[in-house]
C-alpha cells in the first residue's frame, strides 16, 4: 500500500520514480573506515591532448528530435551502424539499458568483452561494482537509472575509444539524452567526462562538483566520478568516489531537483 502511495506521489511530483527503500549497505563498495587517509591519486593524464570532437557532422543524418525519435529507432540505428571501424570487430552492439524515464543517466566509456558478448552495458566485474555504487545511493538500472556508453561497440583489446569513434557515436548518445530526459548525468571515468563536457581537463579537475551539459534548450547537471574499473584497480579512489555519490544523492534529494 505504501509503495502505491509512493508511486502516486512520485508521479504527481515530476513523473520520475524514486526508490523509497532505505539506502543499501554502503560497505558493500566502500573500504573499511579504519583505513589510513586516502591519498588523492587519480588515474588521469593531465597532459593529454584536447578532445575536440568537431561538430558531429557524421551524426547529422541520424539525428532527430524527440517528437519523431524513439529508443527503439536508436537501437535499430546503432545495430545497423558502420560509421567507424569498431563495427567490423564487434560481436554485438551495446546500445544501453535501464529505466526509460530515469533520474540518472550513467555514461561509461565503451563495452568490454562481457558487454560485447551479451549486448548489455556494464555486466562484467566493473558493472557489478557500478550496480553496488548505485545501490548505495538508492539507485538501480532496473528502477531509476539508464546505463549507456560513449561508444556502443567494443574497442578491440579494451583500448580507449579513439576520438573519431567517440565523435561518430556521439549522435546516438545525444538522441538518448533527448529522449530519456535524465535529471542528472553521471559520467563514469575520464573518457566519458572529457568527451561529454568537451574539455581536455583531467578527471581530477572535473569530479567533485556539478557541471552543465546543454542540449537544445535544456541544461542537465553532470557529475563526473571514477570509472568502476579504476576503483577495482585502486581502492584508494573509493573514498572520493563515495563523496561524489553522496553529492549525487544530495542533489536528487534537494527540492526541485530529484
Ligand atoms: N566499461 C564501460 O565503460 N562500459 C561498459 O559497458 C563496461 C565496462
Amino acid at each position: 500500500m505504501l509503495s502505491f502511495f509512493n508511486l502516486i506521489s512520485d508521479y504527481l511530483y515530476d513523473g520520475h520514480s524514486r526508490n523509497h527503500e532505505p539506502a543499501a549497505n554502503v560497505s558493500a563498495f566502500m573500504p573499511p573506515a579504519s583505513k589510513p587517509p586516502i591519498p588523492q591519486i587519480y588515474l588521469v593524464d593531465e597532459d593529454e591532448e584536447s578532445d575536440d570532437q568537431g561538430e558531429d557532422s557524421r551524426c547529422d543524418e541520424n539525428f532527430s528530435d524527440s517528437a519523431t525519435d524513439s529508443l527503439e529507432a536508436i537501437v535499430s540505428d546503432i545495430c545497423a551502424c558502420k560509421a567507424c571501424d569498431l563495427s567490423a570487430t564487434r560481436t554485438n552492439t551495446v546500445p544501453g539499458e535501464g529505466s526509460t524515464h530515469p533520474l540518472v543517466l550513467v555514461i561509461g566509456e565503451g563495452p568490454g568483452a562481457d558487454e560485447d558478448a551479451q549486448g548489455r552495458p556494464f555486466v562484467g566485474r566493473a558493472g557489478k561494482l557500478l550496480d553496488k555504487m548505485l545501490a548505495a545511493i538508492d539507485l538501480s538500472r532496473d528502477e531509476n537509472c539508464y546505463i549507456a556508453n560513449m561508444v556502443k561497440c567494443r574497442p578491440p583489446g579494451n583500448r580507449d575509444p579513439a576520438h573519431e569513434e567517440i565523435s561518430s557515436c556521439f549522435c546516438f548518445l545525444k538522441r538518448q539524452i533527448i529522449l530519456l530526459k535524465p535529471k542528472i548525468i553521471l559520467c563514469a571515468g575520464r573518457i566519458a567526462a572529457k568527451s561529454l563536457l568537451k574539455t581536455d581537463k583531467g578527471l581530477s579537475a572535473l569530479r567533485g562538483e556539478f557541471r552543465d551539459f546543454a542540449i537544445g534548450d535544456t541544461v542537465i547537471p553532470v557529475l563526473c566520478t571514477f570509472h568502476p574499473s579504476a576503483l577495482l584497480r585502486d581502492e584508494a579512489n573509493k573514498r572520493p568516489a563515495w563523496e561524489d555519490l553522496k553529492l549525487l544523492r544530495q542533489k536528487l534529494n534537494s527540492p526541485g531537483e530529484g
